[in-house]
């Protein structure tokens, strides 16, 4: 039980105004998993302050340092996936299964980073240009100082490594916000970070509590904050940044659609529809949240989908194909989408607001829902498709794109080709031709979103450079007789400029 200064996540403002500890429970069965510190500005202050006198030592292990440094960390994260992937199922609810395919996730991106830190951020010469052939030019990409990561509890491994370890390899210290909802995995990572690293104490840090614990990390002085969450709080987190100038990454929510073309594999799609909707509970930023079906077959892929969908459930136990919402407030969210959605003249194909229950939220598949609906437009975070009859392909793209979120998406097609053509005009950062949320499993490949979706990436080459500044060098190999950067610089030297630029470009 929780003690008199304790309180929970989800409390709205808590029962006690200013809590010192809070409990994390488990969603299955309302037990406490753990009690953590509610931090307040102080230790977070001290917390960034210890990572930036950390992280001079990290800086200077150099590329080739920290990839041995992070590989040990993956190796820990390996050797010890069964209890992580236990800590996750217990503090998160997702089936084991799924805490060990993000546990995989986040080892695989973490060596990728390691691996690759050098390669995209090391120092390389560019050509210097005409009027600067006297001179070697070259670009190095350096750390910013100290990243503060602000996580989700959704993904509570995966989300922020995607982050951290990018922010590490890059050279940073990292000080380390996990939601109110999962803060023992936000604890246990940074535990085997210090197990494989422990001359690294520091360099990658946690601190735990609310939002006001997250405001504060923005206002510690890091010199980049790395939020992911909803858009809203996104704004918040924007608005506390502003005060300092403090620059952001913002990984946001959204409504991500599925195109199912004529010629298309029907019982792929369905099948690939429904893990991209349900698996975590539809608890997935890139989860599919809407489908449009072209015309020819949308009779086929409803049925297809609706029966596969039946022999899915929600529970607490091994069997589950998915657990009780992390979070449980979110459930009103959802119920509030079904009603909306039938009120507004959608039908309901499978499951409905019923579906809505103690063990968790059932699967749910609605037709006919209007395309300013809710359940449409809003984040639902739930085990719910909406279905709707297109035309083809490009009408799917247009109503696709009419949403102020742009995250991921896929595409079915026959011809991989024509997938490729509409993925590429899909409105989001990522999309998938003939399966779901691939692109997520590919290190190299950036990850992030457009609109209310957020900007900037992680993962792959550009969330490297997320995390670090350009650096640009000239260095001069020789005088040239003329200077012309000299305010002793002849008449004559100006008009001759002016008449090679003439030669070289004015027949253009
Ligand atoms: P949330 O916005 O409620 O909270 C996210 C984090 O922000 C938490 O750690 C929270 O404590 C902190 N926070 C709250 N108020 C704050 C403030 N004023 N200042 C600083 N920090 C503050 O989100 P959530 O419910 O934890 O996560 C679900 C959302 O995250 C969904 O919208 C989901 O789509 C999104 N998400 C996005 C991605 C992505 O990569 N784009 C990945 C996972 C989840």
């Amino acid at each position: 039980m929780a003690s008199d200064s304790t309180t929970r996540p989800g409390d709205a403002t808590g029962s006690l105004s200013d809590p010192d500890t809070f409990d994390s429970l488990d969603p299955a069965t309302g037990t406490v998993v753990a009690t953590f510190p509610v931090e307040r500005e102080p230790v977070v202050h001290l917390a960034v302050e210890r990572a930036r006198q950390a992280s001079g030592w990290w800086r200077s292990l150099g590329f080739a340092g920290r990839k041995q440094h992070l590989s040990a960390f993956a190796g820990e994260l390996a050797r010890r996936v069964d209890d992580l992937a236990d800590l996750v199922r217990r503090e998160n609810g997702k089936p084991r299964g799924d805490a060990v395919l993000e546990i995989t996730l986040a080892i695989d991106h973490t060596m990728w980073a390691a691996r690759k830190a050098e390669a995209v951020l090391g120092r390389r010469q560019v050509f210097p240009g005409l009027l600067a052939l006297n001179n070697s030019a070259s670009v190095e990409y350096q750390p910013l100082g100290v990243v503060g990561v602000i996580g989700p509890w959704n993904y509570p491994v995966f989300t922020p490594i995607g982050s951290i370890a990018y922010a590490l390899a890059a050279g940073n210290g990292v000080v380390f916000k996990p939601s109110e909802y999962t803060p023992a995995i936000g604890r246990w990572l940074v535990d085997a970070w210090n197990r494989a690293v422990p001359a690294g104490r520091g360099v990658f840090d946690v601190v735990t509590g609310f939002g006001p614990t997250g405001a504060a990390l923005c206002r510690s002085g890091v010199d980049k904050v790395a939020f992911t969450g909803s858009a809203r709080t996104g704004r918040a987190v924007m608005a506390v940044c502003a005060e300092t100038l403090t620059p952001v990454l913002m990984e946001c929510g959204g409504k991500d659609a599925l195109i199912v073309e004529e010629g298309a594999d029907l019982e792929a799609a369905a099948d690939a529809a429904l893990w991209g909707g349900m698996s975590n509970g539809g608890q997935t930023c890139i989860g599919i949240e809407r489908i449009y079906a072209a015309e020819p077959v949308f009779d086929r892929f409803v049925e297809l989908l609706t029966e596969r969908a039946a022999s899915l459930r929600a529970g607490a136990d091994d069997g589950a194909d998915w657990g009780p919402p992390t979070m449980p407030s979110q459930t009103e969210v959802i119920t509030r989408h079904l009603t909306r959605a039938m009120d507004d003249g959608g039908r309901t194909v499978l499951g409905g607001t019923q579906s809505v229950g103690s063990e968790g939220v059932g699967p749910t598949i609605l037709v006919g829902v209007p395309e300013e609906s809710p359940a449409v437009t809003e984040e639902t975070f739930g085990p719910t498709l909406t279905v709707a009859k297109v035309r083809d392909g490009d009408e799917a793209v247009e109503l696709a794109n009419a949403s102020r979120y742009g995250l991921g998406g896929a595409v079915f097609t026959r011809d991989r080709r024509r997938g490729i053509e509409l993925a590429r005009r899909m409105r989001s950062g990522m999309t998938s031709v003939n399966s779901v949320l691939t692109f997520a499993f590919v290190p190299g490949l950036p990850f992030g979103g457009v609109g209310e979706s957020g900007f900037g990436r992680i993962h792959g080459p550009d969330g490297l450079r997320e995390f670090s500044r350009a650096k640009a060098i000239t260095a001069q190999r020789f005088a040239l007789p003329v200077d012309m950067t000299s305010f002793g610089r002849p008449a004559l030297a100006t008009k001759a400029l002016g008449l090679t630029m003439r030669l070289l470009h004015g027949r253009r």
